[in-house]
């Protein structure tokens, strides 16, 4: 089992003193007082690093700090914004390697996935660049004479972002970089699982900050756990929340924030699945559905959750999948050599235990997996089989979302049927058809088809690209980031009527002489 030169990796990305929690950009702030938390690698169960959380005190001074540097950053010209995030994303290409192998065993993705994250963190500032020169308003034609309309956006304020640990920075950059080209600045409390990720990307983007004599508050990092979270839904100095997680989180992140009236961007669980018709690629469909469902050890939200199976290709389809499932390799994210990793923890293997024993008691059938490995290399506890299991839609197991590789076999006989079971679940987030049949693709992306925010066509659930706009709808939270026009959602919008002619005239025609 490769192992990991984890102080020698911590110190490259400029991790050093461990009981600094708190960033303002350029300054860390040291937590005193707070007690300290053991951040333990699910690779291999051994203590990373002992880290502090922040206090009160140190979270007060944070957000004063971010109100007043977004007194300066509103100022400063969009496209001018735009050129610190385009160092920022260099500076990312140039440490990609080391900060997705920190991902990778923080986390315990694959460490093409780590790397894949940082990518899509350099992917995002990108897309931030060249938005930073398109905020683009409308022009509105007035009912009134000699008057003109338009729309402006300005900049909004504080984002909190609140993030899951299974994205531990790739969250951070969809929703910074469109902010910070918005004219925002961002207060980012991570996952309490997954901080040293969050640590290293503010080392790394230190000296852009410096390099740029911005000031302190443009990015700030708060390390803690729900407590801090809830304080920043209540704090009404954070304009916007943008939160990532559970749909639990999301409903009290959700609750606060409502209470004072404030905006939310929330991100949340889904419950994606993957239809595949007696007329798709079945070579094809297999991949995909073997990457959504293993892939990140099923820990991702568009993980593929659920398989509906035409009946006429089901027996064929699964017992092809068992014997794909029968070659994975699992163990070390890091040993590029293994499909799959371990579970964030040991909370999550016995959510993974309970969800095969609840979906057994509720009728269904385990094709494949459902134990929980030991020995040699998974002395963590962490690693487990994934798991095939027959069930049926309406089961309480598969209504909900297990954040674990379990996959559940559906049987359906009629595309309205499959579109149908598809839909029958609380969350909305991704879901996609293999079909090589036009009229079913297309009925899949009707209005009558998926209600996910995301519907794909002979690609899986799993993963997207940034240049679109991400989220879900229903208990997904309705929230999007990332591409499209998602950063309307970071701004505030102006509409501006101004008359250039000699009288005053009313609109609607309204006469009010005096
Ligand atoms: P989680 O809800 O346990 O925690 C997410 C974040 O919310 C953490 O930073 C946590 O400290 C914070 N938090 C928890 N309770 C809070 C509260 N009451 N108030 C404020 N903050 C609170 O989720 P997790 O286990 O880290 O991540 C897995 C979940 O995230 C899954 O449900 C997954 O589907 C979802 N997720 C969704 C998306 C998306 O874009 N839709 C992306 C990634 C993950």
């Amino acid at each position: 089992m490769p192992n990991i030169p984890i102080q020698s990796l911590l110190t490259k990305l400029g991790i050093k003193a461990l009981n600094e929690s708190v960033c303002t950009g350029n300054q860390w702030i040291t937590s005193i007082g707070s007690e300290n938390r053991e951040i333990k690698s699910p690779v291999d169960g051994n203590v990373i690093a002992s880290i502090s959380f922040a206090t009160t005190t140190e979270y007060e001074r944070v957000t004063k700090v971010a109100q007043s540097a977004f007194d300066y950053w509103k100022n400063v010209p969009a496209p001018k914004r735009g050129e610190v995030v385009r160092q920022i994303g260099n500076k990312l290409r140039e440490n990609k390697e080391d900060l997705g192998r920190l991902v990778s065993y923080e986390m315990g993705k694959s460490l093409q996935e780590g790397w894949g994250e940082v990518q899509e963190m350099i992917d995002i500032c990108d897309f931030a660049v060249g938005l930073s020169r398109q905020l683009y308003g409308l022009t509105i034609a007035s009912e009134r004479p000699n008057h003109s309309m338009q729309e402006q956006w300005h900049p909004l304020g504080i984002v909190g972002i609140i993030s899951s640990f299974n994205f531990p920075v790739a969250v951070w950059s969809w929703n910074a970089m469109i902010a910070a080209v918005c004219g925002d600045v961002c207060i980012w409390k991570p996952s309490e699982k997954t901080p040293l990720s969050a640590i290293a990307v503010h080392q790394l983007i230190k000296s852009v900050i410096a390099s740029n004599n911005l000031p302190e508050g443009v990015f700030s990092l708060v390390i803690g756990d729900a407590k801090i979270g809830e304080k920043m839904a209540k704090d009404h100095r954070i304009q916007l929340i943008s939160a990532t997680g559970s749909t639990q989180m999301g409903k009290r992140v959700g609750q606060l924030v409502g209470a004072r009236l404030g905006r939310c961007i929330l991100e949340l669980g889904g419950n994606n699945s993957l239809i595949i018709s007696e007329d798709a690629n079945l070579d094809n469909a297999l991949k995909a559905a073997v990457f959504g469902a293993v892939g990140t050890a099923g820990q991702r939200c568009t993980t593929t959750r659920r398989l509906i199976i035409q009946d006429s290709v089901y027996d064929k389809f699964t017992s092809k999948l068992v014997k794909i499932y029968e070659q994975l390799n699992i163990g070390n994210p890091l040993d590029q050599k293994n499909h799959m990793g371990p579970l964030i923890d040991k909370i999550a293997v016995k959510k993974y235990s309970m969800a095969i024993m609840d979906a057994e008691n509720e009728g269904g059938r385990v094709l494949f997996g459902g134990k929980v490995l030991e020995g040699e290399g998974f002395e963590s506890g962490t690693y487990v089989l994934p798991t095939l299991i027959e069930a049926n839609n309406h089961f309480r197991i598969v209504q909900e979302e297990t954040f674990a590789p379990i996959t559940y076999l559906l049987k359906y006989s009629r595309i309205e049927e499959a579109i149908a079971m598809q839909n029958d679940v609380r969350q909305g987030l991704s879901s996609a058809i293999f079909t090589n049949n036009i009229q079913e693709a297309h009925i899949f992306l009707s209005a009558k088809g998926s209600d996910c925010g995301i519907a794909n066509v002979n690609i899986g659930t799993s993963g997207a690209e940034i240049g679109g706009a991400f989220g879900g709808e229903k208990e997904t939270g309705g929230g999007r980031e990332s591409g499209s026009d998602s950063w309307k959602a970071y701004m505030r919008r102006q509409t501006n009527t101004i008359n250039y002619g000699k009288d005053m005239p009313l609109a609607q025609g309204i006469k009010f002489d005096v």
